[in-house]
Order: C-alpha cells, then structure tokens, then sequence
C-alpha cells in the first residue's frame, strides 16, 4: 500500500440519457401539446394529481385511464418564491424571477414551480386569480419534460397572468394546497 497521497482531480462531465415517458406521462404529453391539461383523480379520497402519477400515494392504489379527468387552465396562486439566481455553471438566469404553486379550478390539481412572468415580484400574492398563457398549438413542445417533472408545463405554457377577477380568501382553498 501507497502513502502517497491520492491524486484529486476536477472535471466536467456530461452526461446524456434519455428518459423515456411512463405511459401515464405520454398521455399528459398527448393532452398538453392539443391545450389540455390531464390529470388523474382518485375515487376514494378524490384527490387529483397533475401531471397524472398512475396511482395514488395516499390509498396506496393504481389509477388508469378511467381515472383521467381534463383540468381547468385557470385558479389561484397558493404560494410562491422570488428566486434569486446565483450564478453557476448552466446557470441561465440573471435576474430574479417567481415560481409559484397553482391550485387549479374545480376538480382541482395542484401544478408546482410554474412562472407568472408578466407580474411585477411586489404584486404577487397568495389568492391571485390566474389563468395559463399558452405556447401558439403550432409552437409548442414537450422539450424538458420528463417523469419527474412536477407539473411540468414546459414548452406548452408561457406562463401564468392575471383574470383580474377578485382575490380568493386563503378559507377558500386552505383545505386544498396539499
Ligand atoms: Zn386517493
């Protein structure tokens, strides 16, 4: 055995792969392309998972496609975060930018991490009405998503913006963030 001292070394390394769709995510992928958002709703504790998950965690059973429901593109901004973006290999934003959770309308389903660029950060606020802004049909794409995407709309949806309807009442909608 060596006491020389091992040798250290940094590298970049990239890593290609592909990550082929569950069958539950090529029908989201399907449905998101032609302006829809599917999701999957669960008969026992009703709750409704977008992008769909092909079972529910929570009863423990599977859902096909009888459980597919299609979803509002419109709701309410439960929470959000300004990010500040620290500069780091890859790193493609400069300046600070929102992601917000979204609890959608009636059946529900709740999209994490999506943008609501045309707001100033000061104005946005838990309760917003909102609804999606979405990619012209002959522009959109499906680049960046995958199976662990959380509510992926990437590629379909620019963004969120303002119905300018009145605020919801956090009593509204506190039962449904989780
Ligand atoms: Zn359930």
């Amino acid at each position: 055995m060596s006491d020389e001292e091992p040798l250290m070394m940094d590298q970049f390394v990239v890593l290609n792969y592909h990550d082929l769709l569950t069958p539950t995510m090529v029908r989201y992928s399907e449905a998101l392309v032609r302006g829809t958002l599917l999701g999957q709703q669960c008969p026992q504790c009703g709750l409704v998972y977008v992008p769909p998950r092909g079972y529910c965690p929570i009863d423990t059973i599977v859902l096909g496609t009888e459980h597919d429901v299609e979803l509002e593109d419109r709701g309410v901004v439960t929470a959000y975060t300004i990010v500040t973006p620290v500069q780091y290999h890859g790193q493609k934003e400069t300046e600070p930018f929102v992601r917000a959770t979204i609890l959608l309308d009636e059946p529900g389903g709740i999209l994490s991490l999506q943008d609501l660029p045309d707001v100033p950060h000061d104005e946005v606020r838990a309760g917003m009405r909102v609804q999606a802004n979405w990619v012209p049909e002959s522009e959109r794409s499906l680049d960046g998503l995958d199976n662990r995407s959380w509510g992926s709309t990437a590629g379909c949806i620019k963004g969120w913006r303002p119905t300018g309807e009145p605020d919801m009442a956090p009593e509204e909608y506190k039962d449904k963030v989780f």
